[in-house]
């Protein structure tokens, strides 16, 4: 007895110096080189931020409600304040309101690099327009920020581009792999139209891009639990997307007889299963990469955990299910979001409907999420319909490549202080409609985001600070520079 007693000892000693040998080292963020300036007056380039944002190209589920004399107005503003880029770089109309731009690189036996981005905003929620501090669409620049609808999702990609463009024309620099510019207008509803024709006719050309970099993910500052310094995400994948509707019917009839199970607790009783048995949560694909690289810039006991997933994987995952970012991050969520019943308090619902919002992890699929929702709702008068829109994951990009290493330099060069990690977008964009002209699709937003700003993306009071907006123009400049440098 003794002897195990001491082997299992044995045992326990080398397991403890295993894991905490595996946590040792923590890492130290490296100085960067100083990127080369650029010629951009931020006053200047601020007062344009807030005239593309007077433009109301607001995308709308109903096409005919979109203004298209506002886009082609943000167009022609776009050629007046950009005079050199118009005069140099091809600029094309693509399937009505795209644009795509083609400034020739210098070397043709490089593949082109593309630039995405989308000129369409979403409307402002009516009747919310007098919380706002400054209207959403006049585009003051006041108090140290621009605002309005726009400011961060994403005229001011849109405009930095332009501006990164128009300085480096003024500087006669010439890139060595040609640059492709592509913006969309209706990203905002899926970009069917536009992102997904722009790639379209991009395949068409036979075109294959080194990478595409796309918005997504930005600069987060007090998001991650234990690093002090800002993380910058580039999203290396997206979740999928599918709406399911489930749909219960059965004689109506007056509330004071009711049959012993009702259309609404049936229905009831569907949802609620479906919130209790949640998808398998995995920390694998992005999520493992981002925990990976990150792991070396947390305190002690959260690097030891992370560095040990092959004892601590369990326990981990269930901790990190508990607070809904990290769960979003590592598992197929489940939202239910709309429910009708009766349209009376004495009348018994004849139709009860849910629909659950579902959001995809990498390793899930649209088909194995339907399954797993048939095989917990497990009840033949629940009927089941997937909804439009279902999107499949999308494929996930590699992180170690010079692409990625690229992106992470300048990230590194304009934000000198942040941690950069690849990472898993929980939203959509427009990068995915790309997947067939690259297999490096990047989506990273130059923009300082704290929990503060959550709010405001597509809510109210959207801003950005003018100092903030003068290293978005500043960020492409580099990319492009550093694209040319092999
Ligand atoms: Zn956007």
């Amino acid at each position: 007895m003794k002897k195990v007693c001491k082997g299992l000892g044995t045992v326990l000693v080398l397991l403890v110096a295993i894991v905490v040998i595996r946590a040792s080292g923590s890492a130290q963020l490296d100085a960067p080189k100083a990127p080369a300036p650029l010629s951009v007056q931020p006053s200047e380039s601020a007062e344009r931020l807030g005239k593309a944002i007077s433009f109301r190209t607001i995308s709308h589920q109903d096409l005919s409600q979109v203004d298209t004399g506002q886009l082609t107005g943000f167009h022609q503003f776009l050629r007046e304040s950009f005079p050199l880029t118009y005069a140099k770089l091809t600029v094309e109309m693509v399937s009505e309101y795209g644009l795509v731009y083609r400034w020739q690189g210098s070397d043709a036996t490089r593949s082109p690099i593309l630039l995405i981005a989308h000129m369409d905003v979403v409307p402002v929620d009516p009747g919310t327009e007098k919380a706002w501090t400054h209207p959403p669409f006049a585009g003051e620049v006041a108090d140290g920020f621009v605002w309005g609808r726009g400011t961060l999702d994403f005229k001011q990609g849109v405009m930095g581009i332009h501006e990164a463009t128009e300085a480096l024309l003024a500087e006669g620099f010439v890139p060595k792999r040609t640059v492709y510019i592509g913006l969309g207008f209706d990203e905002e509803v899926g970009g069917v139209l536009g992102a997904k024709r722009i790639a379209a006719h991009f395949a068409a050309l036979g075109l294959k891009f080194d990478f595409v970099l796309d918005e997504g993910l930005a600069v987060t500052k007090g998001m991650m639990p234990g690093i002090d310094s800002p993380v910058a995400l580039i999203g290396i994948a997206e979740k999928g997307y599918l709406s399911v509707e489930l749909l219960v019917e059965q004689d109506g009839g007056h509330s004071s007889m009711p049959e012993k199970e009702t259309a609404v607790g049936i229905l009831a009783g569907a949802i609620s299963r479906l919130e209790t048995t949640q998808m398998a949560a995995a920390i694998d694909g992005p999520a493992r990469e981002f925990f990976d690289t990150i792991a070396p810039y947390m305190p002690f006991g959260q690097r030891l955990a992370l560095r040990n997933l092959w004892l601590l994987e369990k326990p981990l995952t269930w901790k990190l299910t508990q607070k809904p970012a990290t769960n979003a991050l590592i598992r197929t969520t489940t939202a239910p979001t709309m429910l009708e019943g009766s349209v009376k308090e004495n009348v018994l619902a004849s139709r009860a409907r849910a629909v659950v919002n579902f959001r995809i992890r990498p390793g899930d699929t649209v088909q194995s999420v339907l399954e797993h929702v048939h095989a917990v709702v497990d009840d033949a008068r629940v009927k089941v319909n997937p909804g439009e829109g279902a999107a499949d994951p999308s494929p996930m990009s590699p992180s170690d490549c010079w692409q990625f290493d690229l992106i992470e330099q300048t990230i590194r060069e304009i934000y000198p202080d942040a941690v950069v990690a690849p990472s898993l977008m929980l939203g959509m964009s427009d990068a995915r409609h790309y997947a067939p002209v690259s297999e490096h699709l990047y989506r990273f937003a130059p923009m300082m985001f704290t929990d503060q700003d959550r709010g405001r993306v597509h809510g109210i009071n959207e801003r950005i600070a003018t100092g903030e907006y003068a290293k978005v123009p500043h960020f492409y400049a580099q990319l492009i520079r550093n694209s040319s440098l092999d």
